[in-house]
């Protein structure tokens, strides 16, 4: 008999992929130039010219070496490079026997949850956010409990969330800068957060762990994007090099559990478990050895940066309002009518693919990825014109 959950999840595809694949579609029939497809993250940016040269470097391995079995955690010497790159940039004592290679965020969030989490838990996480938490969350048979982030500055709205937590309450997944929004939490919020769980995991007798989802960590136009960790001690820190390096195909990340956690021990030995028990060892060698050489690589957001002033200036002459976007490559637009999906199927018409707020948790906002090239942007805009003057 087949798991009727799984099957339901593999027949419905996500929103965003289904919209994607339209998109591909509408290229074919019409031409690849009049469709603006902002429906997905797919990094613009091309991986840094050092991610191709060590590759080309490490051909030179003999094969069994290249591509043999590293342990389930990853290579001792790639996990001791990124605890050394983690303790330089943010000052904590970071070690590498609490870091644990992965297949991406996406993995590392996952496994983070099957080690802090007991069936018939709650995780709490602030909306809008990333689709596929529920999934994962309720995978481990617990329940997701969601938290608006105040509006218009989605920062997360602290008080609320204190009110959420009872004692079912294991965790809290947060993503700054976000997905979709574009938010990056401040130091106050974050502070605030950090206060609160401490206490509420006192009041509660256990501690609330903090999972920090951070594929856009580099991201940024000018935001701090502070380091969790350094504020509050029972944090797993899930990276990825899909976004910060362009890899998103590569699935390369990691699982950073604080050294600042008292359990920290027990906590890492749980998500090497979880990680064996969802069959997530001894992620791609080839990567894990790209990244002995490149973890500290600069992202390059520049043409991010281009697009983000082409988008928000355009938009604005166009009068839609929007959230000013600090991080990530995400712009958070108010739909022109309440209902977001009835929206996004008029900018259809217009062969703009905008993902609706619907998506994520939400009401009556469209998410727009401008992780395209700029030269998308600018042809859009008299599409975005002709969808503004329907309305009026
Ligand atoms: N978390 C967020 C907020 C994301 O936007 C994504 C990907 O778009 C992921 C996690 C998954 O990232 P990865 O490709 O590293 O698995």
């Amino acid at each position: 008999m087949i798991d009727e959950r799984m099957y339901d999840l593999g027949n419905a595809p996500s929103a965003i992929r289904e919209l994607f694949a339209y998109g591909l579609k509408r290229k074919a029939e019409i031409g690849e130039d009049k469709v603006f497809d902002y429906s997905i993250g797919n990094p613009s940016v091309p991986a840094p010219q050092k991610v191709a040269d060590t590759i080309e470097e490490l051909m030179k391995l003999p094969p069994v070496e290249l591509h043999a079995y590293s342990p389930a955690a990853g290579i001792p010497a790639v996990r001791q490079t990124i605890a050394d790159s983690i303790a330089r940039r943010y000052g904590i004592p970071a070690k590498a026997g609490r870091v644990y290679m992965t297949v991406g965020a996406a993995a590392s969030i996952a496994i983070s949850l099957g080690a802090v989490t007991n069936a018939g838990d709650e995780v709490i996480v602030p909306s809008p956010y990333f689709p596929e938490y529920k999934v994962w969350i309720e995978t481990m048979g617990c329940s997701i409990v969601e938290v608006p982030t105040q509006v218009p500055s989605f920062q997360l709205d602290v008080e609320a969330m204190g009110a959420a937590i009872n004692e079912k309450t294991a965790a809290v997944i947060i993503n700054s800068p976000n997905n979709p929004v574009g938010a990056v939490y401040t130091r106050e919020n974050l502070e605030a957060l950090a206060a609160m769980l401490e206490e509420r995991g006192k009041e509660i007798g256990h501690p609330i762990y903090l999972i920090s989802d951070e594929p856009y960590r580099e991201i940024t136009y000018g935001a701090e994007v502070p380091y969790v960790p350094t504020l509050y001690k029972h944090t797993i820190v899930c990276y990825s090099y899909s976004k910060s390096l362009s890899l998103p195909g590569e699935r390369i990340g990691y699982i950073y559990v604080s050294n600042l956690m008292d359990n920290a021990k027990e906590v890492y030995t749980a998500v090497s478990g979880a990680g064996r028990a969802l069959g997530f060892i001894c992620t791609a060698v080839l990567f894990q050895r790209v990244m002995e050489k490149c973890v500290n690589e600069p992202s390059d957001v520049e043409a991010y940066r281009a697009n983000r002033e082409l988008l928000t200036k355009g938009l604005s002459e166009l009068g839609y309002e929007f959230v000013e976007p600090d991080g990530a490559f995400y712009l958070w637009v108010r739909a022109l009518e309440p209902d977001d999906e009835a929206f996004c199927e008029k900018a259809k018409a217009h062969e703009l693919l905008l993902v609706p707020a619907t998506c994520f948790k939400s009401h009556g906002w469209v998410r727009i990825s401008y992780c395209v090239s700029a030269d998308v942007i600018k042809r859009s805009m008299p599409a975005f014109k002709a969808l503004m003057e329907e309305y009026k």
